[in-house]
Formats: structure tokens, C-alpha cells, sequence
């Protein structure tokens, strides 16, 4: 048996009942085969690909907090600390029903290789709860972040673990995260990312993901020959990436015509109304129905089981922004017969593997969240130099670093598929270029 499959199995047999973990690591070591079949016998002596699927630190801890009437609840966190070969753990906090471990731990793996990509020093790890912010006033999303912090704060750090915000966790939760930090600690570092500007953010943060991911599918389409202006777009989800998708998109002169939540879906033929989503979204935190009412030229669709939503829509791009697995290979086929001709993930292993094959089999551009949705990552490793320094810099300064860092991953990517003989398979390229840099980081390192 090969290397790469004896460590998919030991994976499997170390983990079971993770299958959002398996599937991420199937996608990585499959398409690393060829460069670690060139470095097999060495890379077994050193157990190189053991240690790299291997958490160096998982905390599991238990958050009990007190609600509105007076009853005491209790949740799970988790906080992951991938790999630090390249510095200090870095990757968001999720607060969704669906987290466990298995979730945390396949984010925090494929955290490792997008944190490599953007060519910042920064190593990989997720974290979050099972908590759900949804419908809970303010002050019960305060009393779940500073009991989570209460127990986290004694494991990260500026320089250690700085974790970010991901699903669920926003401006206000990382405001609430970082009071406590700075209360307990009582040190003012930066120590999460994600911040208010008045407090230690960066300005561009809130956009970056969103904005990065456009940046990344506009140099895709460039070297493919083609432009995005008058391109027709379909996004899923309604949070922090899918809005600054939707108006970075806008302002290079696409037409975004879709968005959703877990409740329903948009298709809005004259294009998406930023300002109005951002509204229903971001100030009344309410559901895309409100979007539909106040706008007439958009058409609103309950989710029911079995329906595939934004991907029946006839598109030139398509850009998954709301969660994992969300589009199957049905939806792979629905998008290909309307002659899709890119595909880019803004959210984290939204396509399945079936899906993802089919694409590349039927020649649609296609690039994987490590790679196009870097941009929320690299920006908060910005965010961190400035912390570093105690300077703040322009949003004109930080968007061109980003616009640089997201064309120099696609360069990279590009060209790590071409050298390794896979021209056009930018996940490969995106999962080649991203071990090599931290598997000569581990190598040097020795055994730890
Ligand atoms: P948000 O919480 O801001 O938004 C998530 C969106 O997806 C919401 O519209 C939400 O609907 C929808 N959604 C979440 N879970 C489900 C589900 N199970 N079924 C259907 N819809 C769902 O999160 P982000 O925008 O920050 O994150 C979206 C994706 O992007 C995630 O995969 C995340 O890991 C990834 N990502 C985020 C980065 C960032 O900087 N924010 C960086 C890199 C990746 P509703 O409004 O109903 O909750």
C-alpha cells in the first residue's frame, strides 16, 4: 500500500466518526501523492505525514454560562493547534450547533496550507463552540464569550495562538472575547483578530474574505482569458464572506443575482442590493424573507429538503460562501448544463469531492477555499503586524497588500500545477504549494 494511503486509513482508524475530517485529509494527500511518492521513503523514515495530520495540542473544555431567566446552560469549546512550523497557531472560532470536534478538527488541518499560501508567518488552528448566538440577546452572547474566554485565555496569545472569527462569531463576539482576555490577562496584545477599529483592528478585515476571494477569481479568469466584467454570478450564503463577495463583484462589474441563509434563498435578476442585504443581514440580523419584501424584483424560495436553491440558476460563475458540503454533485451538474466556467470557494470545503471531480472533468476553472478564501486569514496576519508595531494603516493600504498577496497565491498555485504536471488543477496546485513550505519548516525543525 502507499504511504499516502496507509496514512488516510491510520486518519480513519485514529478518528472515527469524523467524516468532514477524513474527507479533508482524502483531499489533501490525494492530490499530494505525486510529490510525496518523489520523497516516500524519506518522509516515512521522519513519519512526516503522521505528524502533519496530527493536532500538536486539542483542548476540549466545558462553558457554562447563565441565560436570561436565570438557568444555568452548558456547551462544549474546542480550540485545535494544528501545526505551529510556520508560527504561531492562526484560524477562526466557529459558535454553530454543528460544531464537534471532527468540524474543528478538519478547519484547523485545512487551515495549515492556506495559512502556508499567503506567504505570512502564520501556523494553523480552528476553534469554536456549540453554541448558537442565534436568537440569544446581547447579554447571553457576552456571558457564553467571557466564560469561553475565561477557560481559553491560559492557551493563546500574540504569540502563541491567535485565534479569529469564523460562522457566528463577529465584531461583537470577538469585542466580548477580547474584554475578558484583556481583564484577565490584564495585558492589552493582540491577541485575537477580527478587532474594532477603535480597539486594534484593521481596517478591511470585514472585507477582506469576500473582497480577496474576487481578487483571487478576477487573476483566475485574466490567465484564463477571460474578464469578469458583465459575468453573471450565483453566491450562497448571506454572512461575512457572501456580502463582500457580493459588492467587491459588483465594483468590478459583475452581477452577483443570488444569496442565501438556512432558511431561503435569493434570486434577484437585477442584481443582489448590497446595501439592503447588509441591512437585513448585518443591522436587524434577520431572515432573507425581509430582503425579498422590501425589494420587488426578487423572488424569495423557502430551503426544503431535497432542493438545490442557488445553484439551479443560470450562471458564468458560481462562489459557495455559506458552509461545508453545500454543493453536491447534483448541483455540480445543474451548474455545468447552465455553462458555468468557474467555480471559487469562498466558504471552507463547501464542494464534496464527487463534485469538485466532476467540475474539473467537465474543464470548469475551479479553486478551493485554501487558496480563494485566504484573504480573511492573510488580513488578519496583517491585522497582527500592526497590532506588533502599534500603528494602524490606510484601508487603501491594507486592500492593495491583499490584491497582492491574492494574486501572488494564484502565481503560486498556477505554477505549483504546472511544475508537478497538472496544468489547470489548481487544487493540487494550492495543496502542493502549501505542504512544501511547511513540510521543509517541520524537516528543519527535527522531531517535536
Ligand atoms: P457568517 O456566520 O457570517 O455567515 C454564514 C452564512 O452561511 C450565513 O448566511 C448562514 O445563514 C449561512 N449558513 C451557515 N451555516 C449554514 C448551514 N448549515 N446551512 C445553510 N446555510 C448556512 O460566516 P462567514 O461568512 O464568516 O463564513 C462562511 C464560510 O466562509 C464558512 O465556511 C467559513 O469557515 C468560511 N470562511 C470565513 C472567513 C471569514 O473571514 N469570515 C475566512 C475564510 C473562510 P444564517 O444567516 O441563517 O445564519
Amino acid at each position: 500500500m502507499s504511504y499516502v494511503d496507509e496514512v488516510y486509513n491510520y486518519v480513519v482508524e485514529k478518528n472515527p466518526a469524523q467524516p468532514e475530517f477524513h474527507q479533508a485529509v482524502r483531499e489533501v494527500l490525494d492530490s499530494l501523492r505525486v510529490v510525496i511518492e518523489a520523497n516516500e521513503e524519506e518522509y516515512r523514515k521522519e513519519a512526516l505525514l503522521e505528524r502533519l495530520v496530527t493536532p500538536e495540542r486539542v483542548i476540549l473544555f466545558r462553558i457554562p454560562w447563565v441565560d436570561d431567566k436565570g438557568q444555568v446552560q452548558v456547551n462544549n469549546g474546542f480550540r485545535v493547534q494544528f501545526n505551529s512550523a510556520i508560527g504561531p497557531y492562526k484560524g477562526g472560532l466557529r459558535f454553530h450547533p454543528s460544531v464537534n470536534l471532527g468540524i474543528i478538527k478538519f478547519l484547523g488541518f485545512e487551515q495549515i496550507f492556506k495559512n502556508s499560501l499567503t506567504g505570512l508567518p502564520i501556523g494553523g488552528g480552528k476553534g469554536g463552540s456549540d453554541f448558537d448566538p442565534k436568537g440569544k440577546s446581547d447579554r447571553e452572547v457576552m456571558a457564553f464569550c467571557q466564560s469561553f474566554m475565561t477557560e481559553l485565555y491560559r492557551h493563546i496569545g500574540a504569540d502563541t495562538d491567535v485565534p479569529a472569527g469564523d460562522i457566528g462569531v463577529g465584531g461583537r463576539e470577538i469585542g466580548y472575547l477580547f474584554g475578558q482576555y484583556k481583564r484577565i490577562r490584564d495585558t492589552y496584545e493582540g491577541v485575537l483578530t477580527g478587532k474594532g477599529l477603535t480597539y486594534g483592528g484593521s481596517l478591511a478585515r470585514t472585507e477582506a474574505t469576500g473582497y480577496g476571494l474576487l481578487y483571487l477569481t478576477n487573476a483566475l479568469l485574466k490567465a484564463n482569458g477571460m474578464d469578469i466584467k458583465g459575468k453573471t454570478i450565483a453566491v450562497s450564503g448571506a454572512g461575512n464572506v457572501a456580502i463582500y463577495a457580493i459588492q467587491k463583484a459588483q465594483q468590478l462589474g459583475a452581477k452577483p443575482v443570488t444569496c442565501s441563509d438556512s432558511t431561503g434563498w435569493i434570486y434577484d435578476p437585477e442584481g443582489i442590493d448590497v446595501a439592503l442585504l447588509k441591512e437585513v443581514k448585518e443591522v436587524k440580523r434577520a431572515r432573507l424573507s425581509e430582503y425579498a419584501a422590501a425589494r420587488s424584483s426578487a423572488e424569495y424560495h423557502e430551503k426544503k429538503n431535497g432542493e438545490h436553491g442557488v445553484w439551479t440558476i443560470k450562471c458564468d460563475i458560481a462562489l459557495p460562501c455559506a458552509t461545508q458540503n453545500e454543493l453536491d454533485l447534483e448541483d455540480a451538474k445543474a451548474l455545468v448544463a447552465n455553462g458555468v466556467t468557474a467555480v471559487c470557494e469562498g466558504a471552507n470545503m463547501p464542494t464534496t469531492i464527487d463534485a469538485t471531480e466532476y467540475f474539473q472533468k467537465n474543464k470548469v476553472l475551479f479553486v478551493g477555499g485554501k487558496a480563494a478564501n485566504a484573504g480573511g486569514v492573510a488580513t488578519s496576519a496583517l491585522e497582527m503586524s500592526q497590532n506588533s508595531e502599534r500603528l494602524h494603516w490606510t484601508f487603501e493600504e491594507v486592500d492593495s497588500k491583499l490584491q497582492g498577496i491574492m494574486e501572488n497565491i494564484f502565481a503560486n498555485i498556477d505554477s505549483a500545477a504546472k511544475k508537478y504536471g497538472q496544468e489547470g488543477n489548481y487544487v493540487a496546485g494550492a495543496n502542493i504549494a502549501g505542504f512544501l513550505k511547511v513540510a521543509e519548516a517541520m524537516k528543519a525543525q527535527g522531531v517535536v
